[in-house]
């Protein structure tokens, strides 16, 4: 990619001032030059985008499709001026200018199409897949309106939409030449020709999938793969299907289809819109593939596979198996052996979660409304999976009704995406262990050779060289710069771990960056909290299992006890929250409520004299995330053991020094592996405990409330009102103790308590905190997810 000197970058700067916002240097605001520096940006991505393009065409490489419902990329300004190299200068030229960076780059609206860890996920892999120069492409949805944005008014949550695209976004390049039709619904027909079956189908309704393209700028290295977000529109000759409807409310009905994101990343959302969702997203990207594969690959179709993999970002882009299976058979004229061959050889599945709630089940009329030939397809694939069984595995008969793909009138996505994909992985060591020994155990014994692992990671392009720079620097000055290309280098830090100037060097970092929280959580909330406090973070979505619950009952419980002793010693606390909760999911929008009302009483006790303070920032998103992980020393990383399938928001702290405190659940087991027992907080149950509760029972809540008076106390004040005049929080009362805590929380309170006494004590040791942090930044290179894409890459994809 070309360089810039500072003066080549102003002479840019001011031409495109001038040609695209028509004022001159002088009179720019920061939106004008944020413009201004995209349009450059982008004229070098575009450039690179199209050779990279180009060059997987001529070396015919064989490359990956990611298939994602949800990319959350946030802000790509400083990350597209890191990747291409221009961020030194581009800083220089606007500090030269008298104007701040941060307020330019500020001026760009989080694309936030992803509802939190999985979103992300994808976002992270494309940033490693372009920076380790692999071939390899993004799909998703362009939403009109992505996750809601989230004010609180007087404690509660409240949703607006998030009009993101209010203003251009200056990414994306629509590509109207390259639609694609989508046909949905109408009925099926066939006929028989020689011995072959011929579909043809009448009635369906067509919707236009127009393809939006974004760079992803790989790091330093000219590589521009492409992130393509489908937007659905209505086709120019079409007229609506429903007579009753005319032309407006058609495009309107058409348009619904990428209208917004289902804000809900746990449950299935039981809605046909949501399911067209998926299908569109699926079918225009695998037609797709087969005419780019028809237009660039000197082989026959029967090679498909050798050339594609689709990775599927949990089961939602699961529709992709039937719908290329229907492609290669109805379009391409394979038979039905020809196109499983290639189909169940082009798959692989990414599994996110165990939760039964959280499992994708559709039912079979929806599936059917949606598009009858998928359903036919899929009827067949559980028809021939279930003979097999019956044929081949005999130890397998009895479970045969259990792993049907459809039974009891649902599709079962999870095991449509089992049965046709190659490789299926969980996320985190332990929760692939739980997926093969638990969840997924009757598939594992058909078909161990497709279960495997791929602990998710975080790009420390942003989490560490972007958002912690000063961090960076330090590193650099320390080891060299080597472990940006090769962050497992890092461990080279601990070398220092007793160099007192180092560690001293180090928390200087961390009190600038919790200054920078300081101001950011004074103007967002007007909270003014104490830069010596340990600030100790919980932030990620809101949701029973991830026990928000537990951290404010905590609080609430050293409030108790400032009020039965005012005089009580105390470390200052700062505990600082970040969580959206989906629209429909009360008990959670009750928990953020509780957390407000927590906050009031604590922050506005004379007798808590600012020994704790509660801060609960809103609409917690990618770029809130940038302020707040290098600011964190402690991560709360509380789940209930077995439920969080990896966790990313732990990777991100780690790597920003902070040292977590949570159960051995998901990722947290191997950072605890990496750092050593001394260098993490661990408490409570484990999995096994935890999954024995809940096969075997024995487990009392009733009899630690009854037993515990801190608990019983605790738990009297949601109902009786303590916590403010007249708001109580009954349904979460009830919750723990007529529906018997189902997360655990009463049970692991007092292990919990005790981690953060120790907690306490350890960071009065300011030298031993500042090791402890040390240890978690040097050992976090194992975190960067290119390492897991190099894992996805040789061992999933087979791309080298
Ligand atoms: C990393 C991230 C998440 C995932 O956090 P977890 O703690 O792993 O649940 C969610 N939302 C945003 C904005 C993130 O950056």
């Amino acid at each position: 990619m070309k360089t810039y000197t500072k003066e080549e970058f102003r002479e840019l700067l001011e031409k495109k001032v001038r040609d695209k916002r028509t004022k001159t240097l002088e009179e720019t605001t920061d939106k004008d030059l944020f413009y201004a520096i995209t349009s450059i940006l982008k004229d070098s991505i575009n450039e690179a985008n199209i050779e990279t393009e180009q060059r997987y065409i001529n070396e015919q490489n064989r490359q990956v499709s990611y298939l994602s419902m949800e990319f959350l990329i946030g802000r790509l300004i400083e990350s597209n001026l890191i990747n291409t190299g221009f961020k030194q200068v581009c800083d220089e030229v606007l500090e030269d200018l008298g104007r701040s960076p941060r307020d330019v780059y500020g001026e760009e609206h989080d694309a936030g199409l992803g509802n939190g860890g999985l979103g992300r996920l994808a976002a992270c892999f494309l940033d490693s897949i372009a920076s380790l120069g692999y071939a390899g492409n993004g799909f998703g949805i362009r939403y009109r309106y992505g996750l809601f944005e989230q004010r609180i008014v007087s404690g509660s949550q409240i949703e607006l939409p998030d009009n993101w695209l209010r203003e251009v976004y200056p990414w994306e390049t629509r590509k109207i030449d390259e639609a694609i039709q989508v046909r949905f619904g109408g009925e099926v027909d066939f006929v028989i020709d020689n011995d072959q079956y011929q579909f043809s189908y009448k009635d369906q309704e067509v919707v236009l999938a127009v393809p939006y393209d974004i760079g992803i700028v790989g790091y330093e290295n000219d590589v521009v793969n492409t992130l393509r977000l489908w937007s659905a529109e209505v086709p120019d000759d079409a007229v609506s299907p429903e007579p009753y409807m005319n032309q407006l409310e058609y495009k309107q009905s058409v348009e619904k289809i990428s209208g917004f994101l289902y804000p809900d990343d746990s449950k299935e959302e039981g809605r046909f819109l949501r399911l067209k969702q998926q299908y569109f997203l699926v079918s225009s990207t695998i037609q797709t593939l087969i005419h780019r594969f028809k237009a660039n690959d000197d082989l026959p179709i029967e090679a498909f596979h050798k050339k594609n993999v689709i990775q599927i970002n949990d089961t939602h882009p699961t529709f992709g198996i039937p719908e290329l299976m229907r492609i290669l058979m109805d379009e391409e004229g394979l038979s039905w052996d020809q196109a499983w061959e290639i189909t169940s050889h082009t798959f692989a599945y990414t599994n996110h979660t165990i939760m039964q709630e959280a499992l994708e089940k559709w039912p079979v009329e929806l599936v059917k409304r949606v598009n009858p030939r998928i359903l036919m397809i899929i009827d067949e694939i559980n028809e021939r999976f279930c003979k097999s069984i019956f044929d081949n595995h005999e130890s397998l008969r009895d479970r045969i009704s259990e792993m049907a793909v459809i039974s009891d009138g649902v599709v079962h996505m999870s095991k449509l995406a089992i049965v046709g994909s190659y490789s299926v992985n969980g996320v985190a060591a332990l929760h692939s262990d739980i997926i093969k020994n638990y969840t997924f155990n009757d598939f594992y014994r058909l078909t161990p050779e497709k279960f495997n692992n791929k602990t998710n990671g975080i790009t420390h392009r942003r989490w560490l060289l972007g958002a912690n720079p000063r961090l960076a620097e330090l590193i650099s000055d320390s080891i060299g710069d080597h472990w940006v290309k090769s962050p497992v280098e890092m461990t080279q830090l601990l070398r220092y771990q007793n160099d007192e100037s180092f560690l001293s060097n180090l928390a200087e970092v961390k009190l600038h960056n919790k200054k920078v929280l300081q101001e950011v959580i004074y103007k967002k909330t007007g909270i003014e909290v104490n830069e010596h406090s340990i600030f100790d973070v919980q932030v990620k979505r809101l949701h029973e299992y991830k026990r928000q619950l537990l951290n404010i009952f905590h609080v609430i419980h050293l409030y108790n006890e400032i009020k039965r002793n005012p005089k009580l010693k105390m470390v200052p606390q700062t505990f600082i929250f970040g969580a959206k909760a989906a629209p429909s999911y009360h008990l959670a929008k009750e928990i953020i409520r509780l957390i407000h009302v927590v906050g009031e009483m604590v922050n506005n006790d004379r007798d808590v004299a600012g020994r704790i303070k509660v801060v609960f920032l809103e609409n917690y998103n990618v770029t809130l995330a940038e302020y707040i992980m290098p600011a964190a020393e402690i991560s709360e990383q509380i789940s209930t053991a077995s439920m969080e399938a990896s966790g990313t928001g732990n990777m991100k702290m780690m790597m920003n020094g902070a040292v977590t405190l949570g159960t051995m659940d998901g990722a947290n087991v191997e950072i605890a592996e990496r750092v050593g027992q001394d260098n993490i907080l661990i408490f409570g149950l484990s999995s096994e405990q935890v999954i024995n509760y809940q096969n075997k029972g024995g487990y009392q809540a009733k009899d630690i409330y009854q037993t515990d008076d801190r608990l019983k106390t605790i738990l009297n004040g949601l109902k009786d009102g303590s916590y403010a005049k007249g708001e109580t929080f009954s349904d979460i009362y009830y919750r723990i103790l007529t529906n018997n805590d189902p997360y655990f929380i009463l049970k692991d309170f007092t292990s919990y308590l005790e981690t953060h006494i120790k907690a306490v004590t350890l960071y009065e040791e300011q030298k031993q905190w500042n090791k402890m942090s040390l240890v978690n930044i040097a050992q976090s290179g194992k975190f960067s997810s290119d390492r897991t894409i190099n894992e996805y890459a040789t061992d999933i994809w087979k791309l080298i």
